[in-house]
């Protein structure tokens, strides 16, 4: 058996102002051939998995190039055309394969390409031919669209967000793509739109139940292969925006494919009908000051939700930092804001000194103003990193600086914060803290939960704007619960 794996991935928030660069790309993940490893994270967990298997069931495993950036606006064409036209001449050259995997995001956006994964997989069916098994990864917050599931035999999604999960659906799709190269087994597939977008974190009733369900389902109806539960993308504007159930069973026992068309529409029906209980409820700025002015103790967790840059958000809002700021409050960690260039005048001063800095603010209007303050510096780590799901995750550079009573950590290297590893790692002590902001939306929940008094979200003007009623899609030509639809 020869297998061959590729990734191009990235998560595009089409109303951010700042396109995802060829740099994004470079500095966030990419290696050949497994070599040439930038950044041993998140992104390359399921070739980690695939490798693993390979190595298991001694198949000949060639890996072409892996590429993926921390999500921003919509992706240059050239930049997605030049990695998509690597990838399709390496695999070209190893032709003949018995089989290929493709780690995917599902809602990356370029340039003329609202569909970079159809597209992708589309040229990588047309290399292969029709008897070749393609087998795709995605994200669950992936925009499903009907090219992806033509061109590839299976796709499976994550289960779980937090994404926990990603190492062993890439081993799912692994044993059952080399199923259908060696046993031919014949898949039927059926997709049931579900007619909403929300944020879904499955750690929570009434998703949680929902996915134990899917996974019993795959258990133990012998008839099905796969289910996954794709909860769509908010901040992408393309037309298949959406929630959707992903259905795949196996034909020989779904001879027409109502049994999986059956199972999609009845879990679809069962995931909308608790629409209302999955609303998230977001802290205006305002009221976040509220209540740090009001309580004591803590630590009270913050996710400073819109300016994540897990979801496109540039890292260096300050909105909710000029409000601490103004409003006195001290005792706060602020994980972290993205300036590389404040990070560098840190390095230059030196320790302990004090200095004049413009901070954060600097790529738009929806990053706010830039802070001036004088700021002492507490603290140099020229690698900061965090841990999520036993990986050790870049932050770049990083300087602790405190102002007023507060400490605040800034990095060079765009990411989301996961983990309170980063605020230790800069020798700061959690459970004497008021209040932890982190730049996040739901990831930090599995990490902070153990250490936080309380967990509070807060909706500020950034590129992830939650009120979903109000966003300006312009490609939606269907009715989606809560935008248009009750
Ligand atoms: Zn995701």
């Amino acid at each position: 058996m020869k297998v061959y794996a590729a990734s191009i991935q990235t998560e595009t928030n089409t109303f951010s102002p700042v396109p995802t660069s060829y740099e994004m790309f470079e500095e966030t993940y990419k290696t050949f051939r497994g070599q040439d490893l930038i950044n041993p994270n998140f992104w390359g967990a399921p070739m980690v998995a695939f490798q693993k298997l390979a190595n298991f069931y001694e198949d000949t495993y060639v890996e072409g190039l892996c590429v993926a950036a921390e999500p921003a606006g919509t992706v240059p064409k050239k930049v997605y055309e030049n990695y998509r036209d690597e990838i399709l001449q390496d695999l070209k050259a190893q032709l003949p394969v018995d089989m290929v995997l493709l780690n995917l995001h599902g809602a990356m956006v370029a340039e003329q390409y609202d569909d970079c994964e159809g597209d992708f997989i589309a040229h990588v069916r047309q290399l292969v031919g029709n008897d070749i098994p393609i087998g795709v990864e995605l994200d669950l917050h992936t925009h499903l669209t009907d090219k992806m599931m033509q061109q590839a035999d299976l796709i499976i999604a994550f289960k779980l967000y937090p994404h926990t999960d990603v190492a062993d659906r890439a081993e799912e799709l692994y044993h059952f793509t080399r199923k259908i190269a060696l046993e031919r087994l014949d898949l039927q597939h059926a997709c049931y739109d579900c007619q909403m977008i929300n944020l879904f974190p499955t750690g929570i009733s009434p998703v949680k139940e929902f996915i134990d369900q899917l996974i019993m389902l795959e258990k133990d109806d012998p008839k099905i292969i796969s289910i996954s539960f794709i909860h769509g993308f908010i901040w992408g504007d393309v037309s298949d925006l959406g929630a959707k159930i992903l259905v795949y069973t196996e034909k020989k026992l779904d001879p027409d494919g109502l049994y999986a068309a059956k199972i999609a529409a009845k879990l679809g029906d069962q995931i909308y009908s608790v629409r209302e209980q999955t609303r998230v409820n977001l802290l205006s700025v305002e009221a976040l000051i509220a209540k740090l002015s009001q309580t004591k103790g803590g630590p009270i967790v913050v996710a400073d939700f819109s300016d994540n840059p897990g979801l496109g958000g540039m890292g260096d809002a300050t909105f909710i930092l000029h409000a601490i700021l103004d409003a006195k409050i001290g005792n706060v960690v602020f994980a972290t804001i993205y300036d590389p260039s404040v990070v560098e005048e840190a390095y230059l001063a030196g320790l302990g000194k004090t200095i004049a800095i413009s901070l954060g603010g600097k790529f738009g209007p929806l990053s706010g103003k830039p802070i001036q303050a004088n700021a002492t510096i507490k603290f140099l780590n020229p690698q900061l990193t965090q841990t999520f799901s036993e990986l050790s995750l870049p932050l770049g550079k990083a300087v602790a600086f405190e102002i007023n009573g507060n400490m605040i950590i800034v990095n060079a290297l765009r990411s989301q914060i996961y983990a309170p590893d980063t605020i230790t790692n800069m020798q700061i002590s959690l459970s004497d803290k008021h209040a932890i902001i982190v730049k996040s939306s739901e990831h930090f929940r599995a990490a902070f939960a153990s250490i936080a008094s309380e967990i509070v979200r807060v909706s500020t003007p950034g590129v992830g704007n939650m009120d979903i009623k109000n966003i300006p899609y312009k490609n939606l030509k269907r009715e989606l619960w809560p935008i248009n639809k009750i």
